[in-house]
């Protein structure tokens, strides 16, 4: 049996180490230490933005993001539905109600329904955006960028500033991906709509074990995450605390190894970049990126009619593979939210199959799942 390749791992072989023993050395391993400072700078520098706020998850900075953008509840959040659960969970815990929203070919959130949405179902009062059968207010949307891709953010604004709602982007999987024409050129994704928020999850494409960042342009909103996330301190002496707070903050240690992977955030993304076009070369068609944008790469799709059937076989042949995520809108939690003209989603829920992705995988490997997936596909044809 040929050795196990896996879908997305950590590749944990530059600083890491070092960072973590130095902060170790310095017995700084908690909520506090140049580590989280530096890393934030790091971040900042790297997307552009004045600060960054760093998180103990990618989760923690979403519910963060909500509650800065001033999402109350019974309010309404429009959300995709093709998306990790991690980006709608965080509307529940502010107690609003999530509108579920189609996909377009980038697999992100479709504008054009979107706007549709806005114009047939909702109308305008006193400066809100309103769903017309319930009557709530819709005070944000959450648009993720799917595997790296970078949804349609010039349509989004455009929308923002019609409609009066706050784009909060879920960047959690595009952290380094970039507009390379338009309007937002040379703009990162999470650094465009109010708020952006970066995940470090393990099988993100840089990882602090767990972890998060918060970006913007809006240095206040970021003040105020900053302090949400540490208990909302007012007086560190006397333990004054004037709203609720959270215990969100990253530790040094996770900053660390967060340190020491963002420097090398650009050679992954040269790596994810050169293994696509190995997979595509060796005649796998994976499913394209924005050809307008610089995506990093995060997660490979390959579209099939025969997704049960490709996983099973690359399992048995050792290589993990994974279908994409299950339709939230369908999920139990969620089977009663709003939910508009979901046709795309569907199809890409039935035919993406994520084949390994890891920058860990070297060409031979990405060679061997190639060859796995032709062999594949040809005992199909008999
Ligand atoms: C990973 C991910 C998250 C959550 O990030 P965590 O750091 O794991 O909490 C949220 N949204 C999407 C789309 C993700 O892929």
């Amino acid at each position: 049996m040929s050795k196990f390749i896996p879908l997305s791992v950590p590749n944990l072989k530059g600083n890491e180490k070092k960072y973590v023993d130095d902060a170790i050395t310095q017995e700084w391993v908690s909520t506090g230490g140049a580590y989280i400072n530096r890393m934030e700078k790091m971040m900042a520098e790297y997307v552009h933005t004045p600060d960054a706020v760093a998180c103990q998850s990618g989760t923690a900075a979403l519910h963060l993001s909500l509650i800065c953008c001033g999402v109350k509840a019974g309010d309404e959040v429009i959300v995709p539905t093709l998306t990790f659960v991690a980006a709608v969970n965080p509307v529940r815990y502010v107690n609003a109600e999530p509108v579920f929203m189609d996909c377009d070919d980038t697999l992100c959130m479709d504008m054009d329904k979107l706007e549709r949405f806005c114009a047939e179902e909702c109308e305008m009062r006193d400066g809100k955006l309103i769903d017309k059968v319930n009557g709530k207010h819709i005070s944000a949307v959450i648009v993720v960028h799917v595997f790296g891709n970078i949804a349609n953010m010039e349509k989004l604004m455009e929308l923002k500033s019609r409609y009066g709602f706050k784009i909060i982007e879920d960047a959690t999987e595009a952290v380094g991906s970039y507009i390379k024409s338009g309007v937002f050129i040379g703009k990162f994704a999470g650094t465009i709509g109010d708020m952006g928020a970066l995940s470090f999850n393990g099988n993100k494409i840089i990882t602090t074990g767990g972890g998060g960042m918060l970006i913007s342009e809006n240095t206040g909103l970021l003040e105020k995450a900053r302090y949400l996330s540490t208990q909302a301190k007012d007086d560190a002496v006397y333990f004054k605390h004037n709203e609720v707070g959270y215990n969100y903050r990253m530790t040094n240690l996770q900053a660390a190894v967060g340190v020491a992977q963002l420097e090398q955030l650009e050679d992954f993304i040269s790596i994810k970049h050169a293994n696509y076009n190995t997979y595509v070369e060796n005649g796998i068609p994976l499913y394209p990126f924005r050809a307008d944008t610089r995506s990093n790469y995060w997660f490979y799709s390959y579209l099939t009619e025969k997704r049960d059937e490709l996983i099973t076989y690359l399992g048995a042949n050792n290589v993990q593979s994974r279908p994409i995520w299950h339709l939230i809108h369908a999920l139990p939690p969620f089977i009663h939210s709003r939910n508009y003209c979901i046709e795309n989603a569907q199809y890409f829920w039935e035919h993406v199959v994520n084949i390994p992705c890891s920058t860990n995988l070297n060409k031979d490997d990405v060679i061997h799942v190639s060859n796995l997936i032709h062999e594949f596909e040809k005992r199909g044809e008999k």
